[in-house]
């Protein structure tokens, strides 16, 4: 194909109605057809990027292979398609600014005043075309965070106008995903909402190809009409997205209603190859016809917020339907776990998930957490903070050094077994600042974790921190049973631990969940719930 394709997806009415999924999806239609298909999230806050965000504002940060610290939605792409994203697929206002700031101190304006138009949004469109020059796609997707008529996406809507101008009909399409709301008085479907928001697109000089309506009730084919009507889109561009099981069937019901077709046309693009969605719906049918039930606690302090671990709770569904497992996961707020009542609070899980985290709130209660798990043998995973709270429950409770902790929450322990790396200790800024993005690491031989990823011996996994296992105390745990498997041969950092009299007692310093997709379950998410199958069968 020889020019790129954009696609521009809005969102109307309300936030939070899934125009990350819907995005995905359609991307997924259409790269099950063949097309080389990517996404992009334009997301319209200040922050440079959603790194310094507590996960209570934003849910969780997910980091790609090149270390971006990225919008939750961009874990939505790559889990879907499969196909890798990187700091190009993110955008914030506050990333543009500053690039924009900073062209304008080199001098590179020429004396020009700085302006919104065109600076800030040529900026934009540069962004937005930085994938589609690459050559790497025959399709860039890119979704505008917020809903339009927001003050903060009004540079954005206004790129993507002078974009559809500049690139031409056929070249350049807008998709846009509204509400249609269901009045339960009245026993109606309401179009309004979805008639003022295409207007107020409209008022910026944008015409919406086509409606994508978020709907609890099956719209009939009347009101279909009535929105084609009142929103100058083609009958068969009015595309009902009713509200689903699990996320994973919103493909099949956009292929139903004819999204991918319709936007092929409208993109002047042959639709003359049946999309091969074999392994996607091999999938949908282990994960909804499951042969047993394993129930997982998840420990965490983020727990009233469950998009604060979306990419964990997503690998558990990825892992449990190889095993063909419904895995029941029991979010468990770390803060209230005491010695008192985690017997309690633990009873009945088939295995325990000490999720990443900051700070000193709720560490004793997760250090309680993994002392159940590996005093009773239940399979155990730590991630990242739930790794190294693992390597100070195992030096407090097994070789006896009681005040053992990481320099992180007591900055003077007289056992520092976790401590800050030498290179961040003149570090100041908080973001893009700790250990990101892919590192390798080197699994021994004759471990678990080597046996979990099929008998690999090198390994590439993504991180996010700043405080590592503090290699002085290496040799004493490992003789008290706390094995490092897994290095970072370079650095001499470790990776991973565990404890080889245990079934399943992992602890990984990298965050596996940022790799499980729908067609690469994680191995360490596959095998861990399988131990925990295993322990509820013993
Ligand atoms: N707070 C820990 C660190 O910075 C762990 C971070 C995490 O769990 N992502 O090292």
């Amino acid at each position: 194909m020889s020019q790129t394709k954009y696609i521009f997806v809005t969102g109307g009415v309300t936030s939070s109605l899934g125009k990350g999924i819907i995005a995905a999806s359609l991307a997924k239609l259409l790269q099950a057809r063949g097309y080389k298909t990517t996404i992009q999230k334009l997301d319209p806050y200040i922050n440079v990027d959603p790194g310094t965000l507590n996960p209570y504002e934003h849910g969780e940060c997910y980091v790609t292979e090149d270390g971006a610290e990225t919008d939750l939605d961009l874990g939505h792409y790559e889990r879907f398609l499969n196909v890798r994203t990187s700091q190009a697929n993110n955008v914030t206002t506050g990333r543009i600014y500053q690039s924009v700031i900073e062209k304008e101190r080199r001098g590179e304006f020429l004396g020009k005043t700085v302006q919104v138009v065109p600076h800030i949004t040529n900026e934009i469109k540069e962004r937005i075309q930085l994938l589609g020059k690459s050559g790497e796609y025959d399709i860039v997707i890119t979704e505008i965070g917020g809903t339009v008529g927001d003050i903060e996406s009004l540079p954005y809507i206004e790129s993507v106008r002078q974009l559809l101008w500049e690139l031409g009909d056929n070249n350049a399409i807008v998709i846009h995903l509204t509400l249609v709301p269901y009045l339960s008085a009245a026993g109606e479907l309401k179009t309004k909402p979805t008639q003022h928001s295409v207007k107020t697109l409209m008022e910026s000089g944008i015409k919406a190809d086509i409606l994508v309506c978020r709907t609890e009730h099956e719209i009939s084919d009347e009101i279909k009409g009535k929105l084609a009507l009142f929103c100058n889109v083609k009958r068969e561009a009015v595309i009902q997205s009713i509200d689903a099981s699990t996320i994973y069937d919103v493909p099949l019901l956009m292929q139903e209603e004819g999204l991918d077709t319709v936007t092929l046309k409208k993109l002047d693009l042959p639709d003359n190859v049946v999309p091969d969605l074999t392994k996607w719906n091999q999938f949908l049918q282990w994960h909804k016809n499951p042969k047993n039930e394993v129930t997982i606690g998840l420990i965490g302090k983020y727990v009233e917020l469950q998009d604060s671990y979306k990419s964990i709770l997503e690998s558990f569904i990825h892992a449990g339907a190889v095993n063909q497992v419904k895995v029941k996961v029991k979010s468990i707020h770390s803060e209230h776990l005491t010695v008192k009542n985690v017997a309690g609070k633990m009873a009945g899980l088939d295995g325990i998930l000490v999720a990443p985290g900051f700070g000193e709130r709720g560490i004793e209660g997760k250090i309680k957490a993994v002392q159940f798990a590996r005093e009773n043998k239940i399979p155990f995973l730590g991630i990242c903070l739930g790794m190294q709270m693992a390597v100070i429950e195992y030096a407090r409770n097994v070789l006896g050094l009681a005040d053992a902790c990481s320099t992180e929450m007591k900055p003077n322990t007289p056992y520092p077994v976790i401590s800050i790396m030498e290179e961040q200790k003149s570090v100041t800024d908080k973001g893009g600042t700790m250990r990101l993005g892919a590192w390798d690491c080197h699994l021994e031989d004759g471990t678990l974790v080597q046996k979990v990823y099929n008998g690999a011996s090198e390994i590439s996994e993504r991180h996010r921190h700043r405080y590592e296992f503090n290699n002085e105390f290496k040799k004493q745990l490992e003789e008290a049973g706390l094995k490092a498997s897994g290095i970072n041969k370079k650095t001499g950092l470790v990776e991973i631990v565990e404890v080889p009299t245990h079934p399943w007692f992992v602890g990984v310093q990298y965050h596996p969940e940022y790799k499980s997709t729908v067609d690469n379950p994680h191995p360490l998410f596959v095998s861990f719930v399988k131990a925990a199958l295993e322990h509820q069968q013993q």
